[in-house]
């Protein structure tokens, strides 16, 4: 049985278009999020307020991915704060559409408080449990926003209920968290944090030049950009205001852009905050240096984090703030305010800067250190695309949430339901890892037939194979020496000149006494290897050093270099002849799929010296295991 995922986003639907005062960071999570769960074979409904008469009431969005747009009050535009009213509405649609369908949903992923109302009256009338991720924090809120908060007064006391009633509480960064048990008194065995991310074949770097290009820039100018919601908590009066202080203190002149509003075209009618701040920046003699470059999609929006110099986010308070973690994946560094989930996603002197929010001289000051400072740009460049990769993936914000899901499902269960659970859990892992099978059958049919081919005739010509793979995958590569040496399916078979590198505790104490771990491939391959020999690497995430370094000497010395990965690859793809990429984010399924892959080879190498030989006789395969 599949599991069934209702996600509530009262306001934030991920059909929205981004970029206004009500649409932003939680439409892109919702959407994100269900794309990735639907990947990992989840069936997820949406369920949003039904806020545009054209739009369809379900809406078969993507595979596994259903919207369902629930009346509550007029079906139009409302502005979040004025929502509340309409809640219990949406509260008891949902839950007559939850009971007229035929499958029951497993759990409620509730967004924001709104969703979290909807989601306690689930969980009270159809029994089903309930996470929740607030987003913002009233208490927060009110502490910053004081009497500009509309939101009525009610809220911070149903978020304490919420928080008392979810099963789980999700934080997005560790300040997240503290604020959750400091100032809702929540259980902190109750909360997990898990981040968000960027979505990498959205945001990635490309030629800076080529982009200032695209979107007729000034290829000189020192550039600054800023991404988001129009609202004056996003602090972009800072930013406006450091430009001064770099003209007058620094005699420096920055481009400003910023991206974001109610409409493509800047319009301070349609968007009052942009307004506001062409009056801040005529004021500062600074409104020649600005380009309101209105809202845009993630198709151009890679071109403008691309085309700037450095990415700033001034929030006075951030549950988590996308925005830097796109930039960073662009590999623009980022220079953020020290609040929130920006002092989790960047660090301080490594990946960009923190400043104190509201600071217009420190943040100038940081500027200008980058701006004269090419090399610590390229420095904060690489660490900040490098942590994106690591920490801030979708796909790994999923599995994260995954592993939630499940163990909250698990402990409402009864026995009898536990049974059954088990059973899906093994039809689930079961249907992802067929999934995978099918996506590396057709990604890889062809770079597969390559790379066998190429090793045969380079082991015809004398070649030796050499082996080596980093983590989990060093079983892998002996596995793989061991085929490949004595024989997979055919008895009789000549055998092959393969080294799989070393790894044992000598040549691990000498490499950490003499040299560097990073060392420890390469070093061997240095002694072993000609030019015309086949390196073959196997690791998982493509991202281990030893293993770049391996790649990199044997790149050096002629080698032919075929690597099994996994994902994009990492790193390791470009120094690689033949990739071949498990199309998955998920370590255990790459594996699983790479053992095939390896089989596969040496049952692809086998027969091409089969059908060489002049030798018939015995030719039927016969698998001799161990
Ligand atoms: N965004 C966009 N177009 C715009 C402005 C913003 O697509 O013109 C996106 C941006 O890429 C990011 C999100 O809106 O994914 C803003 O999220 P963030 O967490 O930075 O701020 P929030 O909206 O949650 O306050």
């Amino acid at each position: 049985m599949t599991r069934r995922i209702a996600m509530i986003s009262d306001h934030a639907s991920p059909l929205a278009i981004l970029g206004g005062v009500d649409a932003g960071g939680q439409n892109v999570y919702v959407n994100q999020l269900s794309c990735q769960l639907a990947e990992l074979g989840y069936e997820v409904d949406v369920f949003t307020r039904w806020d545009d008469a054209r739009l369809p009431r379900v809406i078969e969005w993507r595979e596994r991915i259903r919207v369902v747009h629930i009346q509550a009050g007029p079906v139009g535009m409302l502005h979040k704060e004025d929502l509340l009213d309409h809640i219990p509405e949406f509260a008891e649609n949902t839950v007559e559409f939850m009971q007229s369908e035929r499958m029951p949903y497993s759990i409620v992923h509730a967004n924001f408080w709104f969703s979290g109302m909807v989601a306690m009256e689930i969980k009270r009338e159809l029994g089903i449990p309930f996470a929740i991720t607030f987003h913002a924090l009233g208490r927060i809120r009110r502490q910053f926003q004081g009497a500009n908060d509309r939101f009525p007064r009610q809220r911070e006391l149903i978020e304490e209920e919420i928080a008392r009633m979810a099963d789980g509480l999700i934080a997005e960064c560790p300040q997240d968290r503290e604020d959750l048990v400091r100032l809702y008194d929540a259980d902190p065995a109750k909360i997990t944090i898990v981040p968000c991310g960027a979505n990498l074949q959205h945001f990635h770097p490309i030629d800076q030049l080529l982009a200032r290009q695209i979107l007729n820039l000034n290829k000189h100018d020192r550039t600054i950009l800023v991404v988001g919601r129009m609202v004056p908590r996003k602090g972009i009066d800072t930013v406006i205001e450091s430009l001064s202080v770099l003209k007058d203190k620094y005699d420096t002149r920055a481009s400003l852009i910023v991206v974001g509003g109610e409409s493509d075209r800047p319009d301070p009618k349609k968007t009052p905050e942009i307004g506001r701040l062409q009056k801040i920046a005529r004021k500062l003699r600074v409104h020649k240096q600005i380009n309101w470059a209105g809202r845009h999609g993630p198709e151009n929006l890679k071109y403008y984090y691309n085309a700037a110099d450095i990415f700033v986010s001034t929030p006075w308070y951030e549950p988590f703030g996308l925005t830097p973690v796109e930039s960073m994946a662009c590999g623009t560094p980022v220079i953020g305010s020290n609040v929130g989930g920006i002092k989790y996603s960047v660090v301080d002197g490594k990946t960009g800067y923190l400043v104190p929010a509201c600071d217009p001289e420190t943040l100038a000051e940081r500027l200008i250190e980058i701006f004269n400072n090419r090399k610590l740009l390229q420095y904060f460049s690489e660490n900040g695309l490098e942590r994106v990769k690591y920490y801030f993936t979708w796909p790994k914000v999923a599995n994260a949430m995954v592993n939630l899901y499940e163990k909250i499902i698990a402990n409402s269960l009864s026995q009898d339901q536990i049974y059954s659970h088990k059973i899906s859990l093994f039809n689930l892992s079961f249907e992802r890892i067929i999934r995978t099978m099918q996506d590396s059958l057709d990604l890889l049919r062809i770079p597969m037939v390559n790379a066998a081919g190429a090793i045969t005739k380079a082991i015809d010509g004398g070649a030796k194979i050499l082996i080596c793979g980093a983590g989990g995958s060093i079983s892998e590569t002996r596995h793989f020496a061991r085929e490949l040496m004595s024989r997979f399916a055919y008895p009789d078979r000549r055998t092959t000149s393969v080294l799989p590198l070393t790894t044992d505790p000598a040549n691990l104490s000498i490499c950490s006494e003499d040299l560097c771990y990073e060392d420890i491939f390469s070093r061997q391959i240095e002694a072993f290897g000609r030019a015309g020999d086949v390196l073959i690497v196997v690791s998982s995430n493509g991202m281990s050093p030893a293993v770049m370094r391996a790649l990199a000497v044997a790149r050096e010395k002629g080698l032919l270099t075929v690597g099994f990965y996994g994902g994009n690859g990492g790193k390791a793809v470009e120094m690689t002849n033949i990739p071949l990429c498990v199309p998955s984010h998920s370590p255990e399924h790459i594996e699983e799929v790479h053992l095939h892959l390896i089989h596969t080879m040496c049952e692809m190498i086998e027969k091409e010296f089969i059908s060489q030989s002049t030798e018939t006789r015995n030719l039927t395969p016969t698998r001799a295991k161990m």
